[in-house]
């Protein structure tokens, strides 16, 4: 009996800590602002539940099943061999002008509106920004503000 009250005992607890971290901790807040340099257009890697898309041929699947994906092409492949994105296709969209502009800036999805948004399990898995962006990730309590709690 003294088993299923400690097992209780320590569930409760462990469900307090999990909300008081859920309410209280730190979390990861954007920062910065948008150079306008077009890399995000250029620097797109599609996944699926299997990873990440290394196969023209089941991206061309992709594209029959969802049109969407019509409007991006293949221009290169990431090359380096310790990252598990390794051969990981990269792609450009079709509307990123020569300028590295938006030719549909106006009525451009809402995913690239929205970019870049944040992700915590994808920032904790140790998902960065592309080089260069002038956005970045920052934490909205650093640890002297603990210490000063
Ligand atoms: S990579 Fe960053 S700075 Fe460049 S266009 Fe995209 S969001 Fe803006
Ligand atoms: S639709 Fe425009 S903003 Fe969205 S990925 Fe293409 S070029 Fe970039």
């Amino acid at each position: 009996m003294n088993t299923i009250f400690q097992k209780i005992k320590n569930f409760i607890q462990d469900f307090a800590l999990y909300l008081h971290n859920k309410l209280f901790s730190s979390k990861y807040v954007l920062k910065g602002k948008c150079k306008k340099c077009g890399n995000c257009c250029k620097n797109i890697l599609f996944s699926t539940k299997d990873g990440y898309i290394k196969d023209k041929k089941i991206f061309n699947k992709m594209k029959k099943k969802h049109p969407y994906y019509r409007n991006f092409t293949v221009q290169g492949i990431v090359g380096n061999k310790k990252d598990f994105q390794n051969g990981a296709l990269v792609f450009r969209c079709k509307y990123l002008n020569n300028n590295n502009k938006c030719s549909i800036y106006f009525i451009r999805p809402l995913f690239c509106r929205d970019y870049p948004n944040i992700n915590q399990d994808l920032i904790y898995n140790g998902v960065e920004m592309l080089d260069g962006c002038g956005f970045y990730f920052d934490v909205n309590k650093k640890f002297k503000d603990y210490l000063n709690s």
